[in-house]
């Protein structure tokens, strides 16, 4: 599906995560809803959508820290959704993530060492690796010194924390990070530079990176390509040029014209969607985006638009662009 002749790393073939409402009201919800993807060796694939859209579902269940209701996921084309045991732990090794929040998510009673001991400990790594040699590398790797080692999570600034949390992520040596929301917790001064580290360790260890971010502006300035997502579905993918060049989808249009621009017109020319977005537990009928969108007729609230290929490499799930393509 994505129109380029470099390696799949990873694959979502009509990928669905339902989860069971909090009672028998709320229903199922659908925080993914059949979704097909594929991520290439090498690159950062960005994903953006607003608050609830299920992309960090949608980055979880990659890498099986949730299990797919129906659907399947592909790891250097092997099946994952399958995987148990040793496999499993195997493939989670070579898969690994950051979270948004650096400070939730290291125990505030582990000193850095402890912290950064943790991965080797939990996949008995202790005895084959020299560890203190590779958390000395990790150190330097993210731009901290020995000294932290000891320190306690209170006692580093945000952006430290969030240095700590990238090389916990590559202490086992990863082929692909889920970047959630790595930066969004952070001042936009410190988010520059983690993201900026970020592109650095990609190149430096030949990294891949699905990067979720609710925030367009962030996934532009590291993604090769981009996923829109609204609603549990995936409703544009392209490269950042193709995107630059034109967006097909309104609700990527949207989104695009919420950055601050310099320019005064370009920036009265922001489309200003209506409404909340609906709950995944109660989606609209036919294409979701139907009732905000301000191009939707007749039949957008019956039928559902796939996500189909429009340019080589840009695909668009839009009943505008049926017809023509
Ligand atoms: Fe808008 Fe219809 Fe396209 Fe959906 S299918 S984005 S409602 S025009």
């Amino acid at each position: 599906m994505a129109g380029n002749e470099k390696e799949a790393l990873m694959k979502a073939d009509h990928v669905k995560v339902y989860f069971k409402g909090k009672n028998r009201k709320s229903g199922t919800v659908k925080a993914v809803d059949d979704i097909s993807f594929e991520i290439m060796k090498g690159e950062t694939f960005g994903v953006v959508g607003e608050s609830g859209c299920g992309k960090s579902t949608l980055g979880r269940t990659l890498i099986r820290l949730l299990d797919a209701t129906e659907g399947s996921i592909y790891f250097h084309g092997q099946d994952v959704s399958s995987l148990k045991g040793k496999d499993l732990k195997e493939m989670r090794k070579k898969a690994q993530i950051i979270f948004q929040d650096p400070s939730a998510c290291l125990n505030p009673r582990r000193t850095m060492k402890q912290i950064l001991m943790e991965p080797f400990e939990i996949h008995n790594l202790t005895k084959e690796v020299d560890v203190e040699t590779r958390i000395h590398k990790l150190l330097q790797l993210v731009g901290l010194d020995d000294y932290h080692l000891s320190r306690y999570p209170h006692e580093l600034s945000g952006g430290q924390k969030q240095r700590v949390g990238i090389a916990r992520a590559l202490a086992l040596e990863p082929e692909i990070i889920i970047c959630d929301e790595a930066v969004s917790a952070l001042d936009v001064s410190v988010q520059a530079q983690v993201l900026n580290l970020l592109q650095e360790l990609k190149e430096k260890l030949g990294l891949t990176y699905f990067f979720i971010s609710h925030n367009l502006n962030v996934v532009y300035q590291v993604s090769d390509r981009v996923g829109v997502m609204y609603l549990g579905n995936m409703v544009e993918i392209a490269s950042y040029d193709q995107l630059y060049e034109k967006r097909y989808h309104p609700y990527t249009e949207a989104l695009l014209s919420a950055i601050p621009q310099v320019d005064q017109e370009a920036q009265a020319d922001r489309i200003h969607l209506e409404g909340e977005v609906p709950s995944p537990s109660n989606p609209p009928s036919g294409c979701r985006f139907h009732t905000r969108c301000p191009k939707a007729c007749e039949r957008c609230s019956k039928d559902r638009p796939v996500l189909k290929e429009i340019s080589e490499g840009h695909f668009v799930a839009c009943h505008l662009y049926d017809e023509e393509h």
